[in-house]
């Protein structure tokens, strides 16, 4: 492979995990030079605005603001709103995050070689989004494996067994050979799957199944080919959210203030909510206790919410948000989130985020990552 410029860049969302990302990759490989960026909606949470500003302050390194549309007249979501003739995204029709996020970034790379470092825990089972374009690379250094599944797909084709076998004689300490040797022969099938193969040869020694990656893509076509060398190769970190949580505190950024509970009461019985993810205030993710917190901390924003409300368009289907806050309403609301957090409170996580909503089941890497 030739030896073309890579770009290393990394996307703030203005939720946790890419926060506690780019602190991460800033104090374990500085030698990396990455680039941040943020795509502002125009929607965002001036608490997520904060946060951004002060990822800034730490790095001590601009973080690109990405707009959809340099428009004088509308912010970028009000642009696109009018384009498609106010029809609101929902989770079925997510126009929202192509227009906003990936259209923005993918425009900030054009066609330069990059490899976007994103922020899926180790703890996670998910991919987040991988870019379709050729000159896009995501890797995942919260994980144990950096590596997306599409490479380990091509890497785990029974017939490079051989030439895996081969690559890590030549790469790999001996006694780290002997004990990968039988699980490189032995082929991937319905016993043996691509997870298993991959767990087992992670466990035996992570940077030595990066090195061996790393050899096994010099011929291929990923920006990864083109580099001589790569810092994380020498990887063996597995971060969870725990990890996460004291990553931001320890770096004096701290955690978004949107996930700091806050009490309610209801029929005299005590409750708490926050907000879960970033993204724009009235994201159609949002469960309806979050509308609620909404309407509660930051009411002007709820109105916008509503505003937006019209030609039949609704942000929750078969709810309209003036519906959701009437009082009565409200007390179901707050209710129906007591007896849920009281079941979940059984798994006993320190995080109300955790009680409050499953919220990470939903894939929006871009928006909440
Ligand atoms: S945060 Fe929600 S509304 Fe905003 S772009 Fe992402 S998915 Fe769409």
């Amino acid at each position: 492979m030739k030896n073309k410029k890579v770009r290393h860049v990394l996307g703030i969302s203005g939720g946790k995990d890419s926060a506690a990302l780019a602190i991460y990759m800033n104090q374990k490989y500085p030698d990396l030079n990455i680039e941040y960026y943020f795509c502002d909606t125009g929607k965002e949470l001036e608490e997520t605005l904060e946060l951004v500003n002060k990822i800034e302050d730490y790095l001590g390194k601009k973080i690109e603001r990405l707009k959809a549309t340099k428009n004088d007249h509308f912010e970028p979501f009000d642009y696109y709103l009018k384009s498609v003739g106010n029809f609101l995204p929902s989770v079925q029709a997510r126009w929202c995050t192509q227009k906003l996020k990936l259209e923005p970034f993918e425009k900030f790379i054009g066609n330069d070689l990059a490899i976007s470092y994103v922020g899926i825990r180790g703890d996670e089972d998910r991919e987040g989004y991988i870019s379709t374009k050729q000159n896009i690379q995501s890797v995942f250094p919260f994980r144990i494996n950096i590596w997306s599944l599409e490479i380990l797909s091509k890497f785990f084709q029974n017939e490079n067994n051989d030439s895996h076998l081969k690559l890590y004689q030549e790469i790999a300490e001996k006694s780290i050979f002997l004990r990968a040797r039988e699980i490189l022969k032995t082929p991937k099938g319905n016993r043996f799957t691509l997870s298993k193969k991959l767990n087992t040869l992670l466990g035996i020694s992570a940077t030595t199944f990066n090195k061996v990656m790393f050899q096994f893509l010099k011929d291929k076509n990923y920006p990864i080919s083109h580099l001589h060398d790569f810092s994380l190769l020498v990887h063996e970190d597995n971060l969870n959210r725990e990890d996460i949580f004291k990553l931001l505190r320890d770096s004096g950024v701290g955690v978004p203030s949107y996930y700091e509970k806050r009490t309610f009461t209801v029929d005299d019985i005590t409750g708490e909510y926050a907000r879960s993810r970033s993204g724009c205030f009235f994201c159609f993710f949002q469960q309806k206790i979050e509308w609620v917190w909404l309407y509660e901390q930051h009411p002007e924003k709820y109105k916008l919410a509503m505003d937006y409300e019209k030609d039949g368009y609704t942000w929750i289907q078969g709810e309209r948000l003036e519906d959701l806050i009437k009082p009565e309403r409200i007390r179901q609301i707050k209710l129906a989130t007591i007896k849920q957090n009281e079941r979940k409170n059984s798994k006993k996580s320190p995080y109300l985020i955790d009680s409050l909503i499953d919220s990470e089941s939903v894939v929006c890497a871009n928006c909440f990552i």
